[in-house]
């Protein structure tokens, strides 16, 4: 299968620091990439270079084709790439239906009014938050507002999906559920790039994974081989 989303010698420097230095991934439809690496090593920088937050300094982010680097990020997500954040970002005061119904507007052909609140309703479902249609956002648990992020996030119809750490902070069962529910974007075609430190959801999840350390490219490949590198394991432990 030919990659959706292919990414290219990114760079990104703040100041001195070169946070990320030259990486380069391919993901395909229906594929899960774990980008991995210790704390500090650039993965959420490479997700903002990717989703437009950041502007790279160098390099390519190609969707199925079409250059993305150095486009604003509204344009990016009307592309076709959608993503989860680290420190979950719901619009607090609004309901559940709401906060997705108005994620929508920003698909490529906008969805607004009756059809956007049933196809919110049908998100709603999908994630396991129909309970909560009515409830504020800002009034959900913890799992219940990364389910609603999660909505926010499918709303815009992506292609491709960046989660970051979307599985960290989960108990054991919740764990078990969002494992389940990211395999089944998979089975409907996402290409899913996974930041993520929960190893268990790594295995559990990845096809393939990219190792980051200090910024570069430490090892990639299947995900049990790139775990099992001396490289891999030495990087971690120095954290
Ligand atoms: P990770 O997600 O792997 O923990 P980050 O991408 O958050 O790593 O950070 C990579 C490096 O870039 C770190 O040294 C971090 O301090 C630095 N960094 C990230 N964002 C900024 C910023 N906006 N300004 C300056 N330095 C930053």
């Amino acid at each position: 299968m030919s990659a959706l989303l292919h990414v290219q010698g990114l760079r990104k420097a703040f100041g001195g620091l070169v946070a990320v230095d030259g990486l380069g991934f391919e993901v395909a439809a229906g594929d899960i990439l774990g980008l991995l690496g210790p704390n500090g090593s650039g993965k959420t920088t490479a997700l903002n270079l990717i989703s437009g937050a950041l502007e790279p300094d160098a390099g390519s982010v190609r969707l199925d084709g079409v250059e993305l680097a150095g486009l604003p990020a509204h344009r990016i997500a009307r592309l076709g790439v959608a993503r989860t954040f680290q420190l979950v970002r719901v619009l607090p005061s609004m309901s559940c239906l709401e906060n997705v119904a108005a994620g929508m507007a920003f698909r490529p052909q906008g969805v607004f009014g009756a059809r956007a609140r049933s196809l919110a309703i049908e998100l709603l479902e999908r994630v396991g938050l129909a309970h909560a249609a009515h409830a504020h956002a800002g009034d959900l648990t913890y799992i219940d507002q990364k389910r609603l992020e999660l909505a926010r996030a499918l709303a815009l119809a992506p292609r491709v999906l960046l989660l970051d750490e979307w599985l960290a902070g989960l108990n054991p069962t919740e764990l078990q559920e969002g494992i389940a529910l990211v395999r089944s974007l998979r089975e409907q075609g996402l290409a899913i790039v996974l930041v993520e430190h929960v190893m268990d959801a790594v295995h559990a999840l990845c096809d393939r994974c990219v190792v980051m350390s200090a910024g570069r490219w430490l090892a990639a490949g299947p995900t049990a081989r790139v775990l099992a590198d001396p490289k891999v394991v030495e990087a971690y432990l120095g954290e």
